[in-house]
């Protein structure tokens, strides 16, 4: 098995031939990269495809990821949620797979797939589990494409090669005091000759328990107000930087998310990610894009809940017919599942937006708010169509529907998405 799986690594990892290749291939319409995307202007003849038409490069990986969750991941998804603690083996499969990696060039070490392909292992992780969806989201939307758009040479060869293959990394925007309101932090940055000292906290952030690189947002000029905030590498080792506590949470209780402290944290200056006093526009754009991320996790969860739970429905007697064949069940079984593809097509179509290089922070605000949105009402949902055993342990609704809820809080709480895409249609018109 694991021979399969690393054979598939290799294939998809390093030796991926980009699906123009095969363009005959009757299933491969589109194309993956941002430059060879184009679907702006119909063009006389053009056959457009489904939004769920994969390249042939997004089917293949596709398909080693819902390999590798089902052998893989599923049998421990119990244990880890109980235990609060993701499993070494998994982590260590996503970085075999080259899924820690997706959009990095393969000159560092990367897999050098597109952001869809990002998007569709997110998801098929999430209908698993959500927790270890959201390690590897964070990782690829956030990380790597922050060191790979941002970084200098000596970066990303420090980091960026290392988050390929067996670092990983945390981002670390909100604070006690700054949550929807980011840009108001307090960690600050103070410059002595060629070095930084770092000072202050940070709260909520995921993956800290694993992380080997912080990428810190701190205030390096609070005279200039957010326009200070800068993005500093922050290695774990380094003296003054604690790691504070794990927090107890609802639900992804094996994606461990804790504070941090920082206290004279000494950085050099070479250890700034991008340009001085820039953090916050990378914050915001990198979010962006995170959303259509957080948005795959949620259909995938969805989804992955709504599986477990039809085929109960249809073995479940009562009153001497299976529960699914009551009207009352069908129609909010379909009610669910239109809900659920339309959060999917939300989805992929931002995500086939932003690879297009079109406008699509309105379509990725649509997508995380919608999307989380069905992640709560189908989990409900299949809790309820269970009956009281959806309520126990014994099956896995439960822990879908603890974990559906942080849809609506993190990057960005359900309110934030409303009042961004408020204030787009309020431009728009
Ligand atoms: C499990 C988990 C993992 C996380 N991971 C990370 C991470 O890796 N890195 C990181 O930097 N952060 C992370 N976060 C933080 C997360 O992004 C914040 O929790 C989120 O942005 C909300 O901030 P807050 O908790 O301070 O809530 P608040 O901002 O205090 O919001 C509380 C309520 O007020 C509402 N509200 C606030 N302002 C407005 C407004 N202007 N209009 C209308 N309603 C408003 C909100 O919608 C919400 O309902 C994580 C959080 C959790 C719970």
């Amino acid at each position: 098995m694991a021979g399969i799986l690393y054979r598939s690594a290799q294939v998809l990892g390093r030796g991926l031939r980009p699906c123009w290749v095969a363009s005959h291939n009757s299933h491969c319409r589109l194309k993956s990269s941002k430059a060879d995307v184009e679907a702006a202007e119909p063009k006389e003849g053009a056959v457009f495809a489904p939004l769920d038409t994969f390249t042939e490069e997004e089917g293949m990986l596709r398909d080693v990821v819902r390999k590798f969750a089902q052998d893989r991941i599923a049998p421990l998804v119990k244990a880890m949620d109980a235990e609060s603690k993701m499993d070494k083996s998994v982590i260590q499969g996503l970085f075999d797979l080259g899924l820690m990696g997706i959009e990095v060039d393969p000159k560092y070490g990367g897999t050098g797939a597109s952001f869809f392909s990002a998007i569709l292992v997110i998801e098929e992780l999430a209908k698993v589990d959500p927790s270890v969806s959201v390690f590897c989201d964070i990782q690829n939307t956030l990380i790597t494409t922050l060191f790979q758009r941002l970084g200098t040479e000596e970066q990303k060869e420090t980091y960026l090669r290392r988050l390929c293959s067996d670092m990983v990394g945390s981002f670390c925007l909100s604070e006690a005091g700054s949550g929807s309101d980011a840009f108001s932090l307090k960690t600050t940055a103070q410059k002595h000759k060629d070095y930084y000292l770092i000072n202050g906290s940070k709260m909520w952030i995921s993956s800290s328990e694993q992380a080997g690189v912080f990428l810190v947002m701190a205030n390096a000029d609070t005279s200039a107000g957010y326009r200070g905030i800068t993005c500093f590498i922050v290695p774990k080792e380094t003296e003054g930087f604690h790691i504070g506590k794990k927090e107890d949470k609802l639900g992804l209780r094996a994606s461990s998310t804790c504070a941090l402290t920082f206290d004279n944290v000494k950085v050099p200056e070479s250890n700034i990610l991008g340009n001085f006093g820039h953090g916050y526009k990378y914050a915001i754009g990198m979010l962006n894009e995170g959303r259509i991320g957080i948005a795959a996790q949620m259909v995938g969860l969805a989804q992955g809940c709504f599986d477990h739970t039809i085929p109960y429905t249809k073995q479940r007697i009562q009153f001497g017919k299976r529960i699914f064949d009551f009207q009352g069940m069908q129609h909010q079984i379909s009610q669910v599942a239109t809900q659920l593809e339309a959060a999917r097509l939300l989805t992929y179509n931002a995500a086939r937006l932003k690879e297009a290089g079109r406008p699509f922070k309105k379509e990725a605000c649509m997508a995380k708010y919608f999307a989380s949105e069905v992640a709560g009402t189908t989990t409900s949902k299949c809790l309820e169509w269970m009956g009281g055993v959806g309520f126990t342990k014994d099956y896995p609704i439960e822990k879908y529907y603890r974990d559906a809820k942080i849809g609506t809080i993190y990057e960005g709480t359900s309110n934030i998405q409303l009042s961004t895409i408020a204030k787009l249609i309020d431009e728009q018109y």
